[in-house]
C-alpha cells in the first residue's frame, strides 16, 4: 500500500485520470502475456499486485514519478504493451506500474538520415503506418507488431520477421532517451557508430527496464524495397535445409525473411528478398541454386505469400482478445492446451548437434516437440513443446522439468536459453548460471545505478 500523500504527489504530476488504483485496473496491470501455465513452479510471482499505475504523458512525468519513488523506496515497474512472454512486467514487489503508451508520438521522420525518432509507447504497427506515407519501413517486425511497443521491443530485444537482413531490435536502435533510477534523464547520440568510450544504448537493450525507463528512441529505418521476390523450398529433412541455410549465408546472401519449420512431418524453408532490383534477383536465385543442389524442392512464391499475408493473425487475435484485459480473461485463453515454446541460440556448428540431443532426452519423457524451427539465421533455433500424455495429472509439471533440462542443455553446449523474449520473472533464476562472472558484473552496475533496487525490481535475476 502506498500512502496517501505519495498517490497525492503522483496525481499532481500526471493528473488525477491518469493515477489508477481501482483493483480492476490493479488486476490487468500486473500481469502481461506470461500464463500461469508457463510459470512452472512460480505460481507467487501472480500474487504481488501493483500498488498504484501511473499513465504520464511526457519525458519529464516519467522522470517526477521516478524521483519520487527512488525518495520513498518504492519499486517503479515500465510497462509497455503488456505483451512479454516472461513476466518481466509483473510487478513482483508491488510499487508502481508506469504505463508509458501515452507517450505515443512519432517525433521525426528523417529519410535523409533514415532514422526514425518516436516515443516509446509507440506501437509498431503505428510507427509502419507512419513510415510507409514517407516512402519508409521499420526494420522489425514481430508477430506483435499489432500490440507491442518501440520501448517494450528494445527492453526485450526482440527479433520479427525482418530480422535476416535487418537483426533483432536492439540493431535497429541509433540513439536513446533513458529515465534513470535517479530520475535523471540521460540521452545518447543520434550517430550510428563512434568510438568516444563504450555505446551505452547496450546497458538498455534487452534490460527489460531493471536499469531505467526509456522514453524516447532513434531507430534505423529502410526504404520501402524497390523489388520483392517471395520463394519456398520443401525439404525431405530438417538436416538437409538446415545445411542449404548455412551454405547461403556463407555465400553472404541475406534474405530478409528466413524461417524453416518442421511440422507435421513437413519441412520447409520459407523466403523472402528484398532491395534493390539486380540485388534481389540475384541473391533469390542463387538461394534457391543452393536449395535444389542440397535436395529442396522449389515451391514457388505461393505458400510463402501466404505465410506472410499471415503473419501478424496471432498478434491481432492477442489485440482482440486479451490485450488490456484483467488475468481471468487472458488466461483463460489457452486454458487446457500446455505448451511450451522455447527459442534458443546456439552456435551453427552446434545446432543439429543439440537438436538430437534434445530428441534422445525427450524419448524418455512425457514430452514431445511439434515444430522446429529456424527463424532469420542458423544460430536461433526453437521448439515448440507439448506433453505427450495431456490428460496425466502430472503433464505440466513433467513440461517445465524437461524445458529446464533443455534450456541447461543450450547453455552446457555454449548457447543462451532465449533470443528474443527477455528472462522476465520466469527464466531470471537461471542468467546467473548462463552469464557466470557476467552476471556479477550486471549486479555490480544494479547496485551502483539502482541502490534502493526500485527499478523493476526482482528481474534479470536481480
Ligand atoms: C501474440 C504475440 C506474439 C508475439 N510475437 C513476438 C515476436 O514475433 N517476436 C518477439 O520477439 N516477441 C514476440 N512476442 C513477445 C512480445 O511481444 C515482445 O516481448 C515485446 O518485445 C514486448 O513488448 P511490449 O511493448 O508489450 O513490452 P512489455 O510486455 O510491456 O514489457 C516487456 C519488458 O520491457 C520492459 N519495458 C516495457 N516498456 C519499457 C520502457 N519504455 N523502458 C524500459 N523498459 C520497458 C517491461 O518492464 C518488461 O520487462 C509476442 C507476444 C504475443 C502475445
Amino acid at each position: 500500500m502506498l500512502d496517501s500523500a505519495l498517490l497525492t504527489a503522483l496525481a499532481e504530476i500526471v493528473g488525477l485520470e491518469h493515477l489508477l488504483t481501482n483493483p480492476y485496473d490493479l488486476d490487468r496491470y500486473s500481469i502481461d502475456a506470461l500464463t500461469p501455465g508457463r510459470a512452472y513452479g512460480l505460481p507467487h510471482v501472480f500474487d504481488r499486485m501493483a500498488d498504484a499505475v501511473v499513465r504520464p504523458a511526457d519525458t519529464s512525468q516519467v522522470s517526477a514519478v521516478v524521483t519520487l519513488a527512488c525518495r520513498q523506496g518504492v519499486p517503479v515497474v515500465p510497462y509497455g504493451g503488456g505483451t512479454g512472454l516472461m513476466g518481466g512486467a509483473l510487478p513482483v514487489r508491488g510499487g508502481i506500474v508506469v504505463d508509458v503508451k501515452r507517450l505515443n508520438r512519432i517525433l521525426d521522420v528523417n529519410p535523409a538520415d533514415l532514422t526514425v525518432a518516436a516515443q516509446a509507447g509507440v506501437v509498431l504497427q503505428d510507427l509502419e503506418n507512419a513510415l510507409a506515407g514517407q516512402g519508409l519501413m521499420p526494420g522489425h517486425d514481430p508477430y506483435s507488431l499489432p500490440i507491442a511497443t518501440v520501448g517494450g521491443t528494445i527492453s526485450t530485444n526482440s527479433v520479427g520477421y525482418r530480422a535476416g537482413a535487418f537483426g533483432p531490435m536492439g540493431s535497429q536502435v541509433v540513439g536513446l532517451e533513458v529515465v534513470l533510477p535517479s530520475g535523471q534523464a540521460l540521452t545518447t547520440r543520434d550517430v550510428p557508430i563512434y568510438s568516444s568510450g563504450p555505446n551505452l544504448n547496450h546497458l538498455f537493450i534487452g534490460s527489460e527496464g531493471a536499469f531505467g525507463i526509456i522514453t524516447r528512441a532513434t531507430l534505423r529505418v529502410a526504404r520501402l524495397p524497390e523489388a520483392r521476390r517471395f520463394a519456398t523450398a520443401q525439404f525431405r529433412s530438417f538436416d538437409q535445409g538446415f545445411q542449404a541455410v548455412g551454405e547461403f549465408i556463407a555465400l553472404g546472401i541475406r534474405p530478409t525473411l528466413l524461417d524453416l519449420t518442421e511440422e507435421d512431418g513437413q519441412v520447409r524453408l520459407h523466403l523472402l528478398f528484398e532491395g534493390f532490383l539486380e540485388g534481389v534477383e540475384a541473391s533469390a536465385g542463387r538461394a534457391m541454386l543452393v536449395c535444389q543442389q542440397r535436395g529442396g524442392k522449389d515451391m514457388g512464391e505461393g505458400p510463402t505469400l501466404t505465410y506472410w499475408r499471415d503473419r501478424h493473425a496471432s498478434g491481432e487475435n492477442y489485440r482482440r482478445t486479451a490485450l488490456d484485459q484483467p488475468r481471468q480473461v487472458r488466461w483463460s485463453r489457452r486454458r487446457g492446451r500446455g505448451f511450451d515454446y522455447l527459442h534458443l541460440a546456439l552456435p551453427t556448428s552446434k545446432v543439429l548437434e543439440y537438436r538430437r540431443r534434445c530428441d534422445e532426452l525427450m524419448s524418455t519423457s512425457g514430452v514431445r516437440v511439434v515444430e522446429y524451427a529456424l527463424w532469420s539465421r542458423p544460430e536461433l533455433f526453437s521448439m515448440m513443446m507439448v506433453p505427450a500424455y495431456p490428460d496425466r495429472a502430472n503433464a505440466q509439471e513433467e513440461l517445465g522439468r524437461v524445458v529446464e533440462q533443455v534450456l541447461t542443455l543450450a547453455q552446457d553446449m555454449g548457447g543462451v536459453m532465449e533470443y528474443c523474449h527477455g528472462v522476465g520473472v520466469r527464466l531470471g533464476h537461471l542468467l546467473p548460471r548462463e552469464m557466470g562472472v557476467g552476471h556479477d558484473v550486471l549486479r555490480s552496475l544494479k547496485a551502483a545505478l539502482d541502490p534502493g533496487n526500485i527499478m523493476n525490481p526482482g528481474k534479470l535475476g536481480l
